[in-house]
C-alpha cells in the first residue's frame, strides 16, 4: 500500500571518492521501491556523522555510485511486503540505514522506530546514531558505573556529547578534551566535570588526568580521535581499565603489540554500534531507552546547524575542519 507518490526526487549521488566535490546534489534521482520487510519514509531531517566522510572518501569501501547518509526521521508513505514491527503507514520514524541523503529513502523496517510525540522534530534524527553509540559504549564497551573516572575525547563532538550527558546522567566523574574554549565550555554545559584544551595543553594531559584520578588513571577512555590520541590512551587508563577506540576523526589507530595491554592488564575494544544492535530486539530495547532518557532528563543532541540538503558540501567541510559541535542536519 502506498500513497501517491513522485517518480523522482532531490537527494545527493556521489559516483566515485573523493572530496567533497564528488557530492552531487540532483534532483530527478529514481524515488525507491521498498523490498520485502521495507518501508518507504519521506524525510524531513537527515542526520550528518563522520561515518558519511569515510563512505565519500573511500576509507570505509562501499559500492558506488551511493546516495550516502545512515539515519533520518521522516514518515511512512509505503511498504513492501513482509514484517513491519506495527510500524504503520502515516507514522513519523527514525531510522539507521544507507540512502538517507534523499527525499524518500526505503530502509529496512527492522532498523525504524517510531517518534514518541513528546520528542521535538529533528530530535531523533539527530540522537539516533550518535546517541545510540553513547549508550552502548556505557553499557556494553564498558559497564560505566557511579563514580567511575572516564576520559572522552572530542567531548564536545557528535557522539562526545552524548557521552558526557548519559555519564553525568550514570553519575559517573567526566574528564573530557576538546580544542577549543568554545567546545570546552559546551561540554562542561552538558556534564563534563573537567575539560582539557588537547590542542594547547596535549604535552600535560597524561599527567593532568594522573593528577585529577589520583594518580589512578580513568576506569575507561572512550576515544573517537583513533591515531592521534592512540599511545597516550595506554598512558592514561587505569590498571585494569578499558580502552574503547570507537573512530578515526584524526586517522585510523595504529597497530600495537597485544604485549602492551600487559602493563596494566588493560582491555581494548574496536567496537561499532551496529553489532551492538544487530537483533530486532537491541535495537527496539536500545532506542527506546535512549527516547525515556531525552525526555526524562532533558537530554540535548546540541545541534550544531540545519543545512539545505543542497548545502552537504559546506556541511561536511565543516565538519572535517573541525568547526563544529554536536551534531549537524541536514533539511530536506
Ligand atoms: P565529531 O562530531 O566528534 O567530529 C569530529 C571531532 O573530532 C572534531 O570536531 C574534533 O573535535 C575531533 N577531532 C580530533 N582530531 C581531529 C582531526 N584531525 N580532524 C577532524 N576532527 C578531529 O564526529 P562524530 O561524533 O560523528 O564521530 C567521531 C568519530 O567516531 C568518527 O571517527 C566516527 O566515524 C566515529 N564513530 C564511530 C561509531 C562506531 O560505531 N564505532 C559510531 C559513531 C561515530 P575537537 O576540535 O574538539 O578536537
Amino acid at each position: 500500500m502506498a500513497t501517491s507518490l513522485p517518480k523522482t526526487m532531490k537527494g545527493v549521488i556521489i559516483e566515485k571518492t573523493g572530496g567533497v566535490e564528488v557530492l552531487q546534489y540532483k534532483t530527478d534521482l529514481p524515488v525507491p521501491s521498498p523490498k520485502q520487510g521495507e518501508i518507504l519514509v519521506k524525510n524531513d531531517f537527515i542526520g550528518i556523522n563522520y561515518i558519511d566522510t569515510y563512505f565519500r572518501s573511500g576509507l570505509y569501501p562501499s559500492p558506488k555510485p551511493e546516495i550516502l547518509g545512515r539515519e533520518a526521521e521522516g514518515t511512512i508513505v509505503a511498504a513492501g511486503p513482509g514484517e513491519h514491527y506495527n510500524l504503520k503507514l502515516g507514522e513519523r520514524v527514525v531510522y539507521l540505514g544507507t540512502g538517507a541523503y534523499a527525499e524518500y529513502t526505503a530502509v529496512p523496517s527492522a532498523k525504524a522506530h517510531s517518534i514518541p510525540a513528546a520528542i521535538k522534530p529533528g530530535v531523533a534524527a539527530a540522537a539516533l546514531l550518535q546517541g545510540l553509540t553513547a549508550l552502548t559504549l556505557i553499557r556494553e564497551s564498558h559497564h560505566v558505573q557511579k563514580g567511575d573516572w572516564v576520559l572522552v575525547h572530542a567531548a564536545a563532538g557528535g557522539v562526545g556529547t552524548w557521552l558526557v550527558q548519559l555519564l553525568k546522567a550514570v553519575g559517573a566523574k567526566t574528564i573530557g578534551t576538546a580544542s577549543t574554549a568554545a567546545k570546552i565550555e559546551l561540554a562542561k554545559k552538558n556534564g563534563a566535570d573537567y575539560m582539557i584544551n588537547y590542542k594547547e595543553e596535549g604535552d600535560s594531559l597524561v599527567s593532568k588526568v594522573k593528577e585529577l584520578t589520583g594518580g589512578q588513571g580513568v576506569v575507561a577512555v572512550y576515544d573517537s580521535t583513533g591515531k592521534d590520541q592512540f599511545e597516550n590512551d595506554f598512558e592514561v587508563v587505569a590498571r585494569k581499565g578499558t580502552i574503547v577506540s570507537y573512530g578515526n576523526s584524526s586517522g585510523p589507530a595504529p597497530p600495537f603489540s597485544v604485549a602492551k595491554l600487559s602493563a596494566k592488564n588493560a582491555k581494548i575494544l574496536r567496537p561499532t554500534l551496529f553489532n551492538y544492535i544487530a537483533t530486532r530486539e537491541e535495537f527496539e530495547t536500545y532506542t527506546a531507552e535512549l527516547f525515556d532518557l531525552i525526555i526524562k532528563d532533558n537530554l540535548d543532541p546540541s545541534v550544531h546547524e540545519v543545512y539545505p540538503l543542497a548545502e552537504v558540501a559546506r556541511a561536511h567541510t565543516d565538519l572535517e575542519g573541525r568547526k563544529t559541535t554536536g551534531k549537524l542536519l541536514l533539511k530536506v
